[in-house]
């Protein structure tokens, strides 16, 4: 049996999500895009709503949502701006490897916290040097007695400047490749730690991405997560749960540029008649209500994997390769509908392809997702 109905308070999410999206988000998004102003207001309120750290478990103070009901306000929070919701997302990933490998004190200390007040946290594994190549980090952690010692670098960390903790992966054992790394939680304000400057990004200018400096961080060694040799493994677990989410903020951002493509093509009139009716408009708004629905049920079907407790790795790579191609091709074409309006800041179309590129660049590039795809289905 298939059923693809929402559940009551899956439909109700949805819809304070949406609501939230239009409402709160929308209309703020031009300004933090403008400015580059990290959006804590929105964000406050979104954490009011609960809206933010919806998986956190229950017994540790959250709502205990799956990942199915994250991606569903995913959607409709990025449909709003996927900058700003990349800021939410980034909460996300960093709590992801501490809901996967936490012991009972390291949930309720540092996932606990999140549900007290507005914090944010991030994810940290990218260097300057080792983006795809996770297993080429260079950020040491050295053990010192009850505590490790961290020295390295890490690069375009989302939330970084704003974070409370972070999630660090480092290297235990530099000469054993991905076996030689393991997991920290590493509180921000920890002595050593340097926050860099704000990256300037062509897209997605809401969410706040930064470089750290960890020289000689002492992090106690009770804030390892797991056994020193599993940071890869836990790491990229991590993205089992938060590739859906990234793939669902895509189809929201395809979703939004959709949605202006159709009605502009609607109204505007060339050769006495409006340009939805000249079938090379036609077809590329249908393509982009196509590729909506593909992307949507994949990401789905992807999340639900996860929520039953079944691997989902070739189901995540996938949702979040095809939404994120999608999501760059339609934001494409919606600028194409636009014609001259759609290269002009006045129109909303512009920023959503600047916005759309990152989705096929962070947490695993599309190639990156294909090289996994590849390996699940060939074998290695
Ligand atoms: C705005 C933004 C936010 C980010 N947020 C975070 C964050 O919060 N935390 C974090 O840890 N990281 C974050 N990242 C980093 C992001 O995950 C990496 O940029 C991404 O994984 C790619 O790594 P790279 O930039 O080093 O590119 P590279 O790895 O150098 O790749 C360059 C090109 O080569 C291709 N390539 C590389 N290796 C292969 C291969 N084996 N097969 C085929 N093609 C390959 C890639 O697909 C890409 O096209 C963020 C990045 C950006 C830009």
């Amino acid at each position: 049996m298939v059923d693809f109905k929402l559940s009551q308070e899956q439909q109700q999410l949805r819809q304070l999500a949406h609501d939230f999206a239009k409402n709160e988000i929308r209309p703020a998004s031009a300004h933090h895009d403008a400015t580059g102003e990290y959006p804590k207001a929105v964000l406050q309120k979104a954490w009011e709503l609960g809206l933010m750290n919806t998986h956190v478990p229950e017994e540790y103070g959250g709502l205990g949502l799956g990942v199915l009901d994250g991606a569903i306000i995913g959607e409709e929070h990025a449909w709003g701006c996927s900058g700003i919701s990349t800021a939410i997302e980034a909460n996300t990933l960093a709590e992801a490897p501490v809901i996967v490998a936490g012991n009972d004190a390291q949930k309720k200390k540092y996932l606990g916290r999140m549900t007290e007040e507005c914090l944010m946290a991030a994810y940290g594994v990218t260097e300057p040097n080792a983006g795809s190549d996770v297993a080429g980090i260079r950020t040491t952690a050295r053990r010192e007695g009850d505590a490790y010692v961290l020295n390295g670098e890490k690069m375009w960390i989302t939330n970084a400047a704003y974070a409370n903790w972070f999630f660090v992966l480092a290297k235990t054992d530099p000469e054993a490749g991905h076996r030689g790394m393991t997991g920290f939680i590493v509180d921000a304000d920890t002595p050593g730690i340097t926050v860099g400057r704000k990256e300037m990004n062509m897209g997605q200018r809401a969410s706040d991405t930064r470089g750290i400096k960890f020289e000689d961080v002492v992090v106690p060694a009770e804030n390892r997560l797991g056994e020193e040799g599993f940071g890869f493994k836990i790491a990229m677990k991590a993205f089992d749960i938060t590739r859906p989410l990234v793939a669902s903020g895509a189809v929201g951002v395809s979703r939004a540029a959709y949605e202006h493509a159709r009605d502009y093509a609607l109204e505007r009139k060339t050769m006495g008649r409006a340009i939805a009716q000249h079938q090379a408009v036609a077809f590329m708004i249908a393509d982009m209500a196509k590729d909506i629905e593909a992307a949507r049920l994949l990401v789905w079907q992807a999340a639900w994997t996860i929520d039953q407790g079944v691997r989902n790795t070739k189901l995540a790579s996938m949702a979040k390769c095809f939404a994120a191609d999608a999501c760059h091709r339609i934001c494409s074409d919606a600028v194409q509908v636009f014609g001259g309006n759609g290269f002009n800041t006045e129109y909303p179309v512009e920023k959503l392809l600047r916005d759309s590129k990152i989705f096929q660049i962070y947490e695993g590039t599309s190639q990156i997702q294909r090289v996994i795809i590849a390996r699940e289905v060939l074998g290695r």
